[in-house]
């Protein structure tokens, strides 16, 4: 016999789109296509929400930044033309630098203390594959080992968002997610449907990134010792820093980058990408804004200084600057870029030289760097995805892109 159930008990919860979902078969072809940057959203049920979540599928920054912050970006405000909303802008470094990390170690460091203070249960990271050392591994670290063991970047497009299937049923209440601008714009999309109770965003700015076989040949281009690079860096000294697995460091001048080669090597996500400084996140720790050395880090709520303020003491801290004209580099780098110019190794060496004594500093190298890949990237997706540059380039990018004479399509 069934019973009537009484309108005053609660009912059964009613099922939410990701609850009828399943993940993409692995393989399956993903709905952003050749846009797809493996963000990971559709490695899990929250696939469900693809056509308002994906990066490439759909944009709303002003959402995004209204939903995380309280309000967007205010376009007039230089600083947040480029940097997005925010509160504080610094430099800093660790004052004991965690050996191994990316630069000194900041981002671990803020996931070590989340868990060691229980200001979350687990921290989503990307550790690395035992078998190859640049194949990323996302995971749910919930000890401040594994947080430590996933130091470093690895420099490939990584699955981040695949974990959010092993949310249900984990006891994980408290999140604090780190990754780059798609997974974070994809991860914010579906927050509210998460079973969490609090979530923190520690973004890290990204450009540029590639397939694992696109990596080999980016390394081959442009190492003299490819098997044994363990970590790089494009650097603010226009230099690339190769660390290799004994310990010594090689550096090439970005001018002497092999562009006829690499043109062809970056993703398509990346090449269409305009979330270069993370605009979802609370927090964002990178290095391009400081100068030679140090990080970079963008408060841009009050959860992101709460974040900060796990690790403020342990940082040796100063303010940002800014320092030299980008603009006649820029325009100079957008035709050359073009037409595909590849320096001989003498003058690149010179031109590094000149740029790294008189070159833009600080904020200002931030901004020459916005400035090439978003005017870089316009013209790409102009070229490649003719239909979607009206929805697709947001207006802060629209604005700064309007700066300069880019070539014909
Ligand atoms: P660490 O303490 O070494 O921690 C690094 C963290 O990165 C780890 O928590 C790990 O989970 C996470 N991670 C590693 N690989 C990935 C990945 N593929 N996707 C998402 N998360 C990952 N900063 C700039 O200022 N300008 C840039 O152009 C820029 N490009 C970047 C491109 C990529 C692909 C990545 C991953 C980072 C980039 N950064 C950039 C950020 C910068 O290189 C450092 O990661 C950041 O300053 C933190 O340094 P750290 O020593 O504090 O990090
Ligand atoms: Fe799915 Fe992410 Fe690829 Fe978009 S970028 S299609 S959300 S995996």
């Amino acid at each position: 016999m069934t019973t009537a159930q009484s309108p005053l008990e609660p009912g059964p919860r009613p099922t939410a789109p990701h609850d009828r979902a399943r993940p993409l078969a692995p393989g399956s072809v993903k709905p952003a296509r050749e846009l797809c940057s493996d963000c990971g959203l559709c490695d899990s049920r929250w696939v469900a929400y693809v056509r308002q979540a994906c990066a490439f599928l759909h944009q709303d920054f002003e959402g995004l930044e209204v939903g995380a912050h309280g309000r967007s970006r205010d376009l007039d405000n230089d600083d947040e033309l480029y940097f997005g909303v925010h509160q504080r802008m610094l430099t800093a470094r660790l004052q004991a630098p965690i050996e191994g990390s990316q630069w000194t170690g900041i981002v671990s460091r803020i996931g070590v203390r989340a868990l060691e203070t229980g200001l979350v249960d687990a921290v989503l990271c990307v550790g690395q594959s035992p078998d190859d050392r640049f194949t990323p591994v996302p995971l749910l670290a919930r000890t401040p080992e594994q947080v430590l063991a996933a130091r470093v970047n690895k420099p490939t497009l990584s699955p981040n968002l695949e974990v959010l299937e092993q949310l249900p049923g984990s006891g994980i209440r408290r999140l604090l997610a780190i990754g780059v601008g798609c997974q974070i714009q994809a991860l914010r999309a579906v927050q509210s449907t998460l079973p969490l109770d609090k979530l923190y965003v520690l973004g890290l700015p990204c450009v540029d990134n590639v397939s694992r076989a696109g990596l080999q040949t980016f390394l081959e281009s442009a190492s003299r010792s490819p098997a044994t690079v363990v970590h790089y860096e494009f650097m603010q000294d226009f230099r690339i820093h190769f660390r290799h697995s004994d310990g010594h460091e090689e550096t090439l001048p970005f001018f002497a980058l092999d562009t006829p080669t690499l043109k062809d090597v970056f993703a398509p996500s990346c090449l269409s990408c305009f979330d270069y400084t993370n605009a979802g996140a609370d927090l964002v720790v990178g290095y391009m804004g400081a100068s030679f050395g140090r990080q970079w880090i963008t408060v841009r709520n009050a959860l992101g200084q709460e974040l900060l303020d796990l690790v403020e003491a342990e940082l040796e801290t100063g303010p940002v600057i800014s320092r030299g004209d980008r603009r006649a580099a820029v325009q100079q780098g957008i035709e050359a870029y073009d037409k595909a110019l590849k320096l001989p190794l003498w003058l690149a060496q010179v031109v590094g030289w000149i740029v790294q004594r008189f070159g833009p500093q600080g904020l200002e190298y931030g901004r020459f760097s916005i400035d090439s890949h978003f005017t870089r990237n316009a013209l790409w997706v102009r070229r490649h995805h003719p239909a979607m540059e009206g929805r697709h380039i947001p207006a802060f990018a629209r604005r700064i892109i309007s700066r300069y004479r880019l070539p014909a399509s």
